[in-house]
């Protein structure tokens, strides 16, 4: 059943647009379009390129460039643009509209063809393709005004290119769901914790998500309110989906939980949709007259798409609903994760990385295990549950933290592994996975930064993607990869206090 909330990248355009002046003449500036509209569709037929890209008519008065500007602020489709400056287009032009732009910005610097024809160039030639100064003046007017961006230098043709594009896009594309996104609250944080804390007004001026809370009984009403009929249709569709346990099969002893369980995704997706809402939270400690904690639903609706954030952590429900858009359309997906425990034999460590429940399968391409055993805390019925191990492969982990002054996100590197031995008696969804570019040094890192046990994982994006949003949103960034070394993140984190404040 199609309920995936995960939207269709290609239906997110971006704008391309080409700067020039009028004192070139019309027959220059056909033969400027015909170019730019060359380039803009080696991008557009691009795999790495998700989006679309839409050709613009080029620019050459401060008048075209501010209302074409004021266009994509209030196009809501449109996730950002990019700019070139095919030939020179004096960059007082571009004042107005650059102080407009309220949509991220990746400035090209490229030119229609690779190869300069040695044997006939001729000053004409050199008037055409002259991009390399034309960008350099955009350089300037951007860096003067502050003006948020990725820089992207290089041919259409070029593979590096053209992924470089298509990952801004997709974090263009997270940025746009950050902004359309409202988070519901059932309940408030895990009593005493610190790092699930935060500025929730802030949080709405610098990503632009609503988040907001709700009495958990809102949601056990309409748990109440789920009808035979529609958690007959969900029982069909796990037991099609999941080798469910035998005690859970219709007619055997527990099969009451597994209902009950399908009536808290029924009520739960129901107060989503009705509410245009892409992210929840709820918390073990408050659950009003819910039988279980829900646990199978959450994870099937993080699967469609949905962001989640365990005991109230609204920062992380964003952020797993923000990797879920920038992941769109690759195999996997994003997930709550929480660093549980080590596997600390020295030159072997592994972290084993789970959650009470809420892990999504969509990290795994096993056929997931529906089952049900107890939960040792929050004092309710036992609830139901999958279990199933993440792929191997690369993945990145992303946490953010309230700093009181400022958001700071963490993006670590990480390379998920298959079970070193089957771990028959854990009945929770969980990753393994080993760090980079060693476990002491990302988990120095990672404590250094004063980053959350709660994770966003995805297995579909590069940190690169992130950076990008960090570049677009103005939030600190600390990125743990190959290159990290204890010295250089507690550097970084010095200088970041600075720059930051
Ligand atoms: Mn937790």
């Amino acid at each position: 059943m199609a309920r995936s909330i995960v939207p269709d990248l290609s239906t997110h355009e971006v704008w391309f647009l080409t700067g020039s002046q009028t004192m070139y003449g019309e027959e220059i500036l056909a033969q400027v379009a015909s170019q730019s509209q060359r380039v803009v569709a080696m991008l557009d037929d691009s795999d790495d390129v998700p989006c679309h890209i839409v050709w613009k008519p080029v620019l050459t008065s401060r008048e075209a460039i501010l209302d074409t500007m004021l266009e994509a602020n209030a196009a809501p489709n449109v996730v950002g643009i990019i700019t070139w400056m095919h030939t020179f287009s004096p960059a007082k032009m571009w004042i107005a509209g650059l102080s407009a732009l309220d949509k991220p910005m990746l400035h090209f610097h490229t030119q229609a063809d690779t190869q300069l024809p040695w044997g006939t160039i001729d000053f004409d030639f050199m008037n055409l393709n002259q991009a390399a100064h034309g960008d350099r003046e955009f350089g300037y007017i951007e860096t003067r005004l502050g003006v948020a961006r990725t820089t992207v230098v290089g041919h259409a043709s070029d593979p590096t290119v053209t992924s470089r594009i298509g990952d801004w896009s997709r974090a263009a594309a997270g940025r746009l769901a950050a902004r359309n996104m409202s988070v519901a609250r059932f309940g408030d944080n895990m009593r005493y914790v610190a790092v699930t804390e935060g500025d929730k007004t802030e949080a709405e001026a610098i990503f632009g998500s609503q988040i907001n809370t709700w009495g958990v009984m809102d949601l056990a009403t309409l748990v109440e309110a789920a009808t035979d009929d529609e958690v007959d249709v969900l029982i069909e569709e796990y037991l099609d989906l999941y080798d469910v346990a035998a005690s859970l099969r219709p007619g055997a002893e527990r099969h009451d939980s597994l209902r009950y369980g399908a009536a808290i995704e029924v009520g739960l997706r129901r107060f989503l949709v009705d509410g245009g809402f892409t992210a929840f939270t709820t918390t073990f400690e408050d659950l009003g007259t819910l039988r279980q904690l829900p646990g199978l639903a959450v994870q099937r609706l993080m699967a469609d798409g949905y962001g989640f954030g365990a005991e109230g952590d609204w920062k992380t429900a964003m952020l797993v609903r923000i990797a879920a858009v920038m992941g769109a359309g690759r195999p996997g997906g994003a997930s709550l994760m929480e660093d549980y425990t080590y596997h600390m034999v020295p030159g072997e460590e592994l972290s084993l990385g789970a959650h009470m429940l809420e892990v999504s399968p969509s990290l795994s391409s096993e056929r997931a295990r529906l089952e049900v055993a107890p939960l040792g805390i929050g004092g309710k019925e036992d609830p139901v549950r999958l279990v199933f191990t993440a792929d191997p492969g690369p993945a990145v982990v992303l946490a953010l933290s309230d700093m009181r002054d400022r958001f700071r996100l963490v993006a670590a590197e990480v390379e998920c592994v298959p079970l070193p031995a089957p771990m028959p008696n854990l009945p929770v969804g969980h990753a393994v996975w080993r760090s980079k570019p060693d476990f002491r040094t990302a988990a120095t890192a990672w404590l250094a930064a004063g980053a959350s046990h709660h994770t966003a994982m995805s297995n579909q994006i590069s940190t690169r993607v992130v950076q990008d949003f960090a570049t677009m949103t103005g939030v600190e960034l600390l990125v743990i990869d190959d290159s990290t070394t204890i010295e250089s993140a507690e550097r970084e984190l010095r200088l970041n206090q600075a720059t930051f404040r």
